[in-house]
């Protein structure tokens, strides 16, 4: 069966500890329940990762050390039966006004496009006000997640309107959140 439900996945503070612009391997650490909460995800949707890493436009990191962190992620997922289809980054900064910064939904209409993807049936999990907006704009449901910024940016949630499907405090809550909504 072709598989036509995506998850986008943020990224920072969603699969990883977000701890402000890392690329170093050293500083990666896979936050909790998400090994188990995508392994119970992934026969029904295809998993992809879109990411701002304006750390590249700061100067911070290379393009080339953001994938060198990145396959490190893909790797340790690999290692768990689980595949990440494509990662999207943009490497831009809020004041390049590109058109690939989460919120704006470029690289979830690609995605989309590219995958034949059933946009009522797919999800975005972020764990910013900017991740959800990015997930309504393309059409998808969404999760809030209190991990990395999340507990700090959840007023801006009702301060500005925004209504996420689901808020919870830990991965693997979201996971068999998204299960039973299914
Ligand atoms: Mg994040
Ligand atoms: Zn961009």
């Amino acid at each position: 069966m072709v598989k036509n439900k995506a998850i986008i996945l943020d990224r920072d503070g969603t699969l990883i500890e977000d701890k402000n612009y890392a690329y170093k391997v050293e500083d990666f650490e896979i936050l909790p329940g998400v090994i188990e909460g995508l392994n119970q995800l992934k026969e029904l949707f295809l998993f992809f990762i879109v990411t701002n890493q304006s750390g590249i436009g700061k100067g911070y990191y290379s393009v080339e050390d953001f994938h060198n962190f990145n396959n490190h992620l893909l790797n340790t997922l690999d290692k768990n039966n689980i595949k990440i289809e494509k990662t999207y980054f943009c490497p831009h900064l809020a004041e390049d006004h590109c058109e690939c910064k989460k919120p704006k939904p470029k690289f979830i209409q690609l995605i989309a496009k590219e995958h034949n993807i059933n946009l009522k049936e797919s999800w975005v999990i972020g764990d910013h006000p900017s991740d959800i907006l990015f997930g309504l704009n393309g059409g998808y449901k969404t999760v809030y997640l209190r991990t990395g910024h999340g507990e700090k940016h959840i007023e801006e949630l009702e301060q500005k309107s925004i209504k996420p499907d689901i808020i919870t405090d830990h991965f693997l809550k979201a996971s068999q959140s998204i299960l039973k909504k299914i």
